[in-house]
This record gives C-alpha cells, sequence and structure tokens, in this order.
C-alpha cells in the first residue's frame, strides 16, 4: 500500500488518485434527478459517464441512484443526460471535494 501511495501521479490508477481526494460531505444532494423522465430513460449514459461511480442502477427499485457524497464536480452528466434530467448545482459553501493539487 506505501509503494501505491507514494507512485507518481501520472502512474496511479484512477482508484488511486481518487483515495487522495478529501470530501466534505453536504447533509443535501446537490444533484436531483428528474424522476419520471429517468423512468422512460432507455440510455442511462449517467450510468457510464460519470468516472466516480456517482449514478448506480438499483435493480430492485429499478431506478437510477445518486451517490452525491463522491461526486468530482466535473459536470460531465450534466452535459451527458440527453434528457436534461440533472438538476446540478455547486454544493453548497465549504462543501464538496478537496483536490490536492488544485
Ligand atoms: S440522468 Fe439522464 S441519462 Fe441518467 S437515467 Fe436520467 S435521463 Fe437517463
Ligand atoms: S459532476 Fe462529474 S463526478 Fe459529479 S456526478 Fe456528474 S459526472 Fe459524476
Amino acid at each position: 500500500m506505501t509503494e501505491e501511495f507514494l507512485k507518481p501521479l501520472e502512474e496511479k490508477t484512477l482508484a488511486e488518485k481518487l483515495f487522495l481526494l478529501r470530501f466534505r460531505v453536504d447533509g443535501e444532494s446537490h444533484l436531483i434527478l428528474n424522476k419520471e423522465v429517468c423512468w422512460e430513460c432507455d440510455e442511462r449514459v449517467c450510468l457510464l459517464i460519470c468516472p466516480s461511480g456517482v449514478y448506480r442502477w438499483d435493480e430492485g427499485k429499478k431506478e437510477v441512484t445518486v451517490s452525491y457524497e463522491g461526486c468530482l464536480e466535473c459536470g460531465a452528466c450534466r452535459i451527458a443526460c440527453p434528457q436534461g434530467a440533472i438538476d446540478w448545482k455547486n454544493p453548497r459553501g465549504g462543501f464538496g471535494v478537496a483536490y490536492r493539487f488544485g
């Protein structure tokens, strides 16, 4: 584990890079789905586009779930959703991801 931690950033895997981030989690989500639109959606590109795996398919509930706590605030899902079903805001001040290098 120590060797992996000391590897140069460009040699780290995505999972190792994500491990370096710190999150200050807000009690309320800054990502709200329009569930009625999502129920009709066959593409579900949100499941594929998010580098942090925020969107997951819940087979039991038959719906997309949102783990906003791990959001990297990259904005990709907002652009990629073909239905515009994501009400995307920045987290409230003081909350969200903290990047070590900028
Ligand atoms: S967020 Fe967009 S891409 Fe994802 S299920 Fe809803 S409508 Fe489909
Ligand atoms: S903003 Fe980026 S990290 Fe956050 S949920 Fe959307 S795609 Fe995932």
